[in-house]
């Protein structure tokens, strides 16, 4: 399965169940040097697999110690020296082949490095099959907060193989679902059904066709691509306040149950419908209870870039359960 995404830049995001075609692809390699970048899970999961379809190339490897906390300043600009050091240029390429944080972390790497090189994204988790991979968003982290740093910067290409999932921890799989969940809400492409047949490349096909779209219409998200954070303005503020115990996706569910009862009482959804919403996303199976207070989470909230302070533009849904954006105050929040 293939999805053609035009957005500044066409790049293919190719869903397949092993890597076989990954060679196809790979024309759009012209220089002659290739950096894989992985983490230290995938790399011992999956060694140098890569290595046998780009075999025309000179292969370099870097790998990051695996977890958030290497979207790091240190790590960029280690990774920056480690394509220096090796005379990549500016025709060269990058290959990300990992989860969000290799991919974020990686994207930036490419857009900033000789202001731009060849970036493949090769994604490992369901999250990042979903939704990281595709829609070309990078970035770093900072002490001050997550994601404060980074660019817009399309792939040239998306891999997707579906062989990567089977060896995911129950976690991070629930971490994916976060994404799956919102997507049920946003478009109309993606059913109740879909969701209970289970993982496979429909599931996967109708998630990103959904991104693509999004990134299509508002690529640097000034419209409809906030649509893409319904679930996440709360969820954000419960990952923080839970100080990062609690794992996106968990966080995300639960923003998405908060953001279904705010609608209903902002009265966009009828009763009926209502109930239909609270059906979906209880299909999850996740624990959905918030346990902190409206206080603790205004304090994340007013930190949140994507909002003014006092105000935040939150993503709700109404009776067709799609989701559109209203502006709301903080303090009605709850
Ligand atoms: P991650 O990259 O940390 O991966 C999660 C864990 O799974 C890691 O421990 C990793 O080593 C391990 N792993 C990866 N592939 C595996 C495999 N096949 N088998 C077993 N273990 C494997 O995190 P993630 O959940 O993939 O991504 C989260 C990141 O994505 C966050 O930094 C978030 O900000 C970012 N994100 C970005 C966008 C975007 O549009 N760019 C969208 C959503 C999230
Ligand atoms: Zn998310």
């Amino acid at each position: 399965m293939e999805i053609k995404v035009n957005a500044s830049k066409n790049y293919s995001v190719v869903i397949e169940k092993s890597l076989s075609k990954l060679n196809n692809y790979l024309s759009i390699i012209k220089g002659d040097k290739v950096a894989i970048i992985t983490d230290s899970n995938v790399e011992k999961l999956y060694g140098n697999v890569l290595d046998n379809y780009i075999s025309t190339k000179t292969i370099f490897h870097y790998t990051l110690p695996s977890g958030e906390e290497n979207k790091s300043e240190n790590k960029y600009f280690e990774i920056l020296n480690f394509l220096a050091e090796n005379n990549f240029k500016r025709s060269d390429t990058i290959i990300a082949f990992g989860g969000g944080v290799t991919g974020d972390l990686s994207g930036f790497v490419a857009s900033t490095y000789m202001r731009g090189i060849t970036f493949i994204n090769i994604p490992t988790t369901l999250l990042s099959m979903v939704d990281s991979s595709v829609g070309g968003k990078t970035a770093i982290n900072l002490k001050s907060g997550k994601n404060l740093v980074g660019t817009f910067y399309q792939p040239a290409l998306v891999y997707i193989c579906l062989d990567f999932l089977k060896t995911l921890s129950e976690r991070e799989i629930l971490s994916g679902m976060g994404e799956v969940f919102k997507y049920i809400f946003i478009l109309g492409l993606l059913n109740k059904q879909d969701v209970l047949d289970g993982i496979n490349e429909n599931l996967i096909y109708k998630c990103i066709k959904i991104k693509q779209q999004i990134v299509e219409s508002d690529e640097k998200e000034s419209g409809d691509r906030k649509l893409l954070n319904f679930g996440h303005t709360i969820g954000h503020a419960i990952e923080k306040a839970s100080n990062y115990s609690l794992s996106h996706g968990e966080c995300v569910l639960k923003g998405i149950n908060l953001a279904i009862e705010f609608s209903y009482e902002k009265g966009f959804l009828s009763t009926e419908k209502y109930n239909e919403a609270k059906e979906i996303i209880k299909l999850s199976k996740a624990d959905l209870s918030n346990p902190f207070s409206k206080e603790d989470l205004i304090k994340y909230l007013k930190n949140d870039k994507k909002g003014d302070g006092e105000y935040v533009d939150f993503i709700v849904i109404d009776n067709t359960l799609l989701s559109k954006i209203e502006k709301v105050k903080l303090q009605e929040l709850y």
